[in-house]
């Protein structure tokens, strides 16, 4: 069976059993989300959000740190910072984050994807296989990667540029046969201003080295997770330049162009 027929098939089980949702006491399944990627793109760069605090809402995610100091990752309990030097390292429950998304990660399936695939087969696979493109998927998947692209942002001085700007200026990593870990999400078209509309991935080297925000990948042997979810809890900051600022037109292209571009 074609890989895209395992997928369908492993979404469908769940579907037709009633279980895609698991509804617990816990708040496993909950994304929790810090800001928007609205305000992010504006440039509000600074949070109030310490990362001791956005553990208690889960340790699976992703997401950067105040003055845009790098990209993060969070699996199995760890929590890692990738520099714009493309070094990765624990973070520390005391650092700031002014964007992220976390949850508890409890997948509702898990399909071994042997085949070779890259970026753009893995999202329309995995678009083929979902019930719905209206709710949330957390996505992890561990593999042998031939080549992975991936980039940090820089840390910022103030006055913050647009991140569109910042991006311009982006360090951008290619890695060749490494094994390591891919951990995103997919927002829905009209999460557009709140997330990343469609997929936005980061990625950890197996080594606990490098990653990064991934631009594009071809992956095999792979063991691919998603956590199936209806449920998001966001806060948005109640003080500083989040209040005051423009949040209100269309990002679209921007952000495309910020977190896409190849
Ligand atoms: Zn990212």
């Amino acid at each position: 069976m074609a890989i895209d027929d395992v997928f369908i098939k492993a979404f469908r089980s769940h579907r037709t059993k009633g279980d895609l949702f698991h509804h617990d006491q816990r708040q496993a399944h909950e994304l929790f989300q810090t800001s928007t990627i609205g305000a992010l793109m504006e440039g509000i760069y600074d949070g109030e959000v310490t990362y001791g605090e956005l553990a208690k809402h889960g340790d699976f995610g992703l997401g950067t740190f105040n003055a845009l100091d790098g990209e993060m990752i969070a699996f199995n309990g760890q929590f890692y910072q990738i520099t714009a030097d493309g070094k990765a390292r624990p973070v520390m429950p005391s650092a700031k984050t002014p964007f992220a998304v976390v949850m508890f990660f409890d997948p509702t399936v898990k399909v071994l994807w042997e085949e070779l695939t890259d970026w753009d087969h893995f999202q329309q696979a995995v678009d083929k296989a979902v019930p719905s493109k209206n709710i949330f998927y957390a996505v992890m998947a561990t593999a042998a990667f031939d080549y992975i692209k991936v980039r940090t942002v820089p840390r910022q001085q103030k006055p913050y540029p647009p991140l569109a700007e910042v991006a311009k200026r982006q360090a951008v990593y290619e890695h060749e046969g490494v094994r390591g870990t891919l951990v995103g999400f997919r927002f829905p078209d009209y999460a557009q201003g709140v997330n990343v509309p469609g997929y936005h991935v980061h990625f950890l080297t197996e080594d606990g080295r490098t990653g990064g925000h991934v631009l594009n990948f071809r992956m095999c042997d792979a063991t691919v997770q998603i956590d199936v979810t209806s449920d998001l809890h966001m806060e948005v900051p109640d003080c500083g330049d989040f209040l005051d600022a423009d949040l209100g037109k269309d990002q679209t292209e921007a952000i495309e162009r910020a977190e896409k571009e190849r």
